[in-house]
């Protein structure tokens, strides 16, 4: 008889609830949740304002204060996704890319979602406008980007709502 491991393996499912925390930086979702404000965070040395924000600045290594930045910006790269989870199967195909919001230094990524989605509708130096969903839950899908030129159509659904 071979002494050779063979693992017995069982198909299951396994359901887990659970909650974790976002720590120091809470208080970015629960403004995005409660007040549709998006903070970022300013270096206390250097005055760099990072989005996504830090609780410590990366090039200086002290503490960030919280700022709100603006919600509007520029796009600075992006693609269209075909793939994806579950999570956002029902919105294929939509865009994400990396978005660079005014006042901010750094560039977020988050979904860019068109009604016309096409590459010239996401491409480099296109203008963007945070869209929120009325039903938040403190997560980065509270939120997406759509080109300023469509916003008041977002905004207009019933699922939707603007910001400041
Ligand atoms: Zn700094």
């Amino acid at each position: 008889m071979s002494n050779e491991f063979q693992a017995h393996e069982i198909r299951d499912i396994i359901k887990i609830n659970y909650k974790y925390t976002m720590g120091g930086q809470s208080k970015f979702f629960l403004e995005l949740m409660k007040n549709k404000k998006i903070l970022g965070a300013k270096c206390t040395k250097c005055g760099k304002i990072w989005m996504p924000p830090r609780i410590n600045c990366s090039d200086c290594f002290v503490p960030a204060d919280w700022v709100e930045v603006k919600q509007t910006g520029t796009i600075e790269v992006s693609t269209i996704v075909w793939f994806t989870t579950s999570a956002f199967i029902k919105n294929i195909p939509y865009a994400t890319g990396y978005i660079k919001l005014d006042g901010a230094d750094t560039a977020l990524l988050q979904g860019i979602f068109s009604e016309n989605l096409v590459p010239s509708k996401i491409k480099k130096g296109k203008r963007v406008r945070a869209v929120f969903q009325k039903d938040r839950e403190g997560k980065m899908t509270d939120f997406f980007f759509v080109p300023e030129d469509e916003y008041l159509n977002w905004i207009s659904k019933p699922e939707y709502e603007g910001g400041d």
